[in-house]
């Protein structure tokens, strides 16, 4: 029997119901402000698509644009400006950034309570040590999708691909805090499947186009695709969707999986930042 779907989009579109809710009881607009650099064309696409959702949910949205060749005073002062603005109570500096600028500099910049991406090391440093305040977008959509399908993450084996620090990291800690048992596996791990195979859940964030297949999965398991690969102008995943569906129990599709949950758990953030700044009393 094929997998089941794990509608992404679906799952998106109910949260931002909820979300809705949240907004309209606030009595001001949430703010987020987008910072891009440059002209990177999926960063362009990407940087659309927050400010259409924010916009869709009645936020304040700004988009800071950014020559390609700034300089990092000029980025570190525009953050330091909206790490002061009271419209704005979140922001990212969409990555990647230009060669010359450090990132992990700007990131250490952007005020913790206003880090709607998560990625500033305090928030990295509170998810480790299990005192979670923003958690990275798309790790904690991952979570919400695996969670959406009934299966109890709880006692199962959960094999992370790709060990980045916005998704293999953390997404391999947030399965650690609902207890499941985690490998890690990176582009050094041979032989990849050996681990794979193993997994009761198993998340893809490698940027490799149809690297799992059929025969790296165990029966019944849960996929979640990260990756988003062009090839030959089409969207596909790290997974070959088509074949690892006859063994899967559960799997994420691309488009339409992870992508969608990313944009609504990066808004929700921002509702998470003004709760940080003390400006609601509950999340
Ligand atoms: P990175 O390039 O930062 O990290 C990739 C990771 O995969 C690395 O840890 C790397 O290992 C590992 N890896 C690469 N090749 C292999 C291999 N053959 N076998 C096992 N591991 C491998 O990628 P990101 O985490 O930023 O993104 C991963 C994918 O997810 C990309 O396609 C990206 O576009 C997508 N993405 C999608 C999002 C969404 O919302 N849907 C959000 C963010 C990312 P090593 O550390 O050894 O180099």
């Amino acid at each position: 029997m094929a997998a089941k779907l794990i509608d992404g989009k679906k799952a998106a579109e109910n949260i931002k119901k909820e979300l809705k809710k949240r907004i309209a009881k606030l009595g001001f607009k949430p703010g987020l402000a987008v910072v891009l650099v440059g002209d990177n064309p999926a960063s362009e696409v990407y940087v659309k698509n927050k400010g259409i959702a924010s916009k869709d949910l009645g936020f304040h949205f700004e988009l800071h644009r950014l020559p390609e060749d700034i300089d990092e005073i000029a980025l570190l002062n525009l953050i330091d400006k909206l790490n002061q603005d009271k419209k704005i109570h979140g922001m990212l500096v969409q990555l990647p950034l230009p060669k010359q600028i450090n990132e992990s500099l700007i990131i250490d910049a952007v005020r913790p309570d206003k880090d709607a991406d998560g990625f500033n090391p305090i928030n990295m440093g509170n998810l480790l040590i299990g005192d979670n305040k923003v958690i990275p977008a798309t790790p904690k959509g991952i979570i919400r999708l695996i969670e959406s399908t009934g299966i109890k993450i709880s006692g199962k084996h959960a094999v992370v691909v790709g060990r980045s620090n916005i998704v293999g990291k953390p997404v391999s800690i947030l399965l650690q805090q609902k207890n499941a048992t985690v490998t890690m596996c990176h582009s050094k791990t041979e032989p990849l499947e050996d681990h794979t195979k193993q997994a009761d859940i198993l998340v893809v964030a490698a940027g490799k186009p149809r690297l799992i297949t059929k025969d790296m999965v165990k029966k019944g398991a849960v996929i979640i695709d990260v990756g988003i690969n062009k090839v030959m102008g089409k969207l596909i995943g790290d997974v070959d969707f088509d074949d690892v569906r006859k063994v899967a129990g559960f799997i994420t599709p691309v488009p339409g999986g992870v992508g969608p949950m990313t944009i609504i758990m990066l808004l929700e953030n921002v509702l998470q930042c003004i709760w940080l700044q003390g400006k609601i009393k509950t999340v």
